[in-house]
């Protein structure tokens, strides 16, 4: 545990202005590499999906992947970015075990986009956050840490390395410095995550899973005395993986240099890292641009997107996630309370507007996904997005309900055949053999059948005493393997017991 002071959080905005800058890195979904053929799936028997080109051998040659410049365009357009119409790649040199080429390629003065912003809501009121850049580059590998009790470098006794990850695109995203939140900056730092990762996923660019490394915010924090214009020391907190730990990342750094500051002493500008325990801790002293000694990497040519491609992109930037929820609330008619639900789920919202464009009613489609498909993932470990189940299986699964085909017992028994992998809802239907049985003459014989098995809940039933009808429903469900519509049977029973 840290034994830093920590200064009480409105004691730090009496006197300070906190000023906080987010740095974002966006693993591209592409399917291949930047410079190479190499598969991105994520996982995968470590150093298997390597060549010579990402494990940097020599006189492999890089070249550059269409898609990834696509996306890098579109997060731009997206941002509100200029787009540059001429730009290069560069080399960030430095030694890392996880770059076997020693560099990494990325770019330095010469961005793909920058200078944009995007409006984040905190409390129903727009804060603009102001965009400097975002820029293309490269993943690095991933390093193991061997023979010791925590996984951590410190204690280990090896290290292992995977390549897998090397040399996979991404986009970083860097913002100005974010002033004028005041107490806010915390919630600011929140919501803008919650917005990149949304629109990252809009723009079909990224997964943008936080806990996968595939969106990973460094985040910034300073304090200005008040009444002063010029920028405190800041440090800078890595990897800060999660949309709470980010907002936490942010009051931790606030309320620990506050008290620094308080106590007359300065702030040391430094990495530090993000533990889940909710603090910091110091990591090395912070690199300057310097100390990478870029250069223009020599083996790409540079990137001149045609201004005509570029405005045909713009026409595909999806609208804001924020008024897409808005204009989905309106649409899907859905309680404040079942909408609220369904952003508590992660990827429910996706989920549910792909089943209800499958033809789903939006009450429907919440309901399985934030109920039933929710529960099933959550016991795998899986995101809803990883469930083997589409959208149109569920829009199809509830259309059979709707139709008496199913029940809803019988849904779910369906949905378990799909996620098993036994194919569609209907061949999961004819294989199991689930619909429900709709032959009038099979259905009288287990009516009758059940009335002769129980003639003391038949002769209650003729009484008037309905509710006993309760007893015979259930020996006719379970004498028809439970795919029988109980509101037929009840009807049945009635009809021959007047
Ligand atoms: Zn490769």
């Amino acid at each position: 545990m840290p034994a830093d002071d920590l200064m009480d959080f409105d004691a730090v905005l009496e006197r300070y202005e906190p000023v906080i800058g987010l740095e974002v890195h966006v693993e591209l979904s592409t399917a291949s590499k930047m410079w190479c053929g190499c598969s991105t799936d994520f996982g995968g028997e470590p150093n298997t999906r390597t060549c010579p080109v990402c494990l940097g051998l020599p006189g492999a040659l890089p070249v550059v992947n269409e898609r990834a410049i696509e996306s890098a365009i579109r997060i731009g357009l997206a941002l509100g970015c200029s787009i540059a119409t001429w730009c290069r790649f560069a080399r960030k040199n430095y030694f890392y075990p996880d770059m076997s080429k020693n560099y990494q390629v990325s770019q330095y003065d010469e961005p793909i986009a920058h200078d944009g912003a995007v409006d984040v809501l905190i409390d129903g009121e727009p804060f603009t956050v102001p965009i400097e850049r975002a820029h293309m580059e490269e993943d690095a590998g991933k390093l193991i840490h061997m023979g010791g009790a925590t996984g951590r470098i410190q204690d280990a006794a090896y290290t292992l390395i995977d390549y897998n990850r090397a040399g996979i695109g991404l986009v970083e995203i860097v913002t100005k410095p974010i002033l004028g939140a005041g107490a806010r900056a915390p919630q600011v730092a929140r919501a803008y995550m919650d917005f990149l990762r949304d629109q990252m996923r809009a723009l079909g660019v990224s997964h943008a899973r936080m806990e996968r490394g595939q969106l990973r915010c460094d985040v910034n924090v300073s304090l200005m005395p008040k009444g002063s214009t010029t920028l405190g020391t800041r440090t800078e907190t890595k990897n800060v993986n999660s949309l709470r730990a980010v907002e936490q990342a942010v009051v931790y750094e606030m309320r620990r240099q506050g008290a620094v500051l308080a106590g007359g002493g300065r702030v040391t500008q430094e990495t530090r890292h993000w533990h889940e325990g909710g603090y910091t801790l110091a990591g090395r002293s912070k690199e300057t641009a310097e100390d990478y000694r870029y250069f223009p990497e020599p083996d790409l040519v540079p990137v001149a997107p045609d201004p005509a491609w570029v405005e045909a992109l713009r026409a595909t930037i999806p609208e804001h996630p924020q008024a897409r929820r808005e204009r989905l609330r309106a649409a899907w008619g859905l309680s404040e309370r079942d909408f609220g639900d369904l952003l508590m789920t992660e990827g429910a919202l996706d989920a549910v507007a792909a089943t209800v464009d499958a033809g789903c009613a939006p009450a429907a489609a919440r309901k399985w996904w934030t109920g039933e498909l929710a529960r099933r993932a959550n016991e795998q470990g899986l995101a809803l997005d990883d469930l083997p189940i589409t959208p149109r299986d569920v829009a199809t699964v509830q259309g059979l309900v709707e139709a008496g085909v199913l029940t809803d017992r019988l849904a779910r028994n369906v949905i378990d055949g799909v996620l098993a992998g036994e194919g569609s809802p209907e061949e999961v239907i004819a294989r199991r053999g689930l619909a429900v049985e709709r032959d009038e003459d099979a259905l009288g014989a287990a009516v009758d059948a059940a009335i002769a098995a129980d003639p003391g809940a038949a002769a209650r039933v003729r009484e008037g005493k309905t509710q006993a009808a309760g007893a015979l429903i259930g020996a006719v469900m379970k004498a028809m393997g439970g795919q029988a519509d109980a509101a037929r049977v009840r009807a049945l029973i009635l009809e021959r017991l007047a």
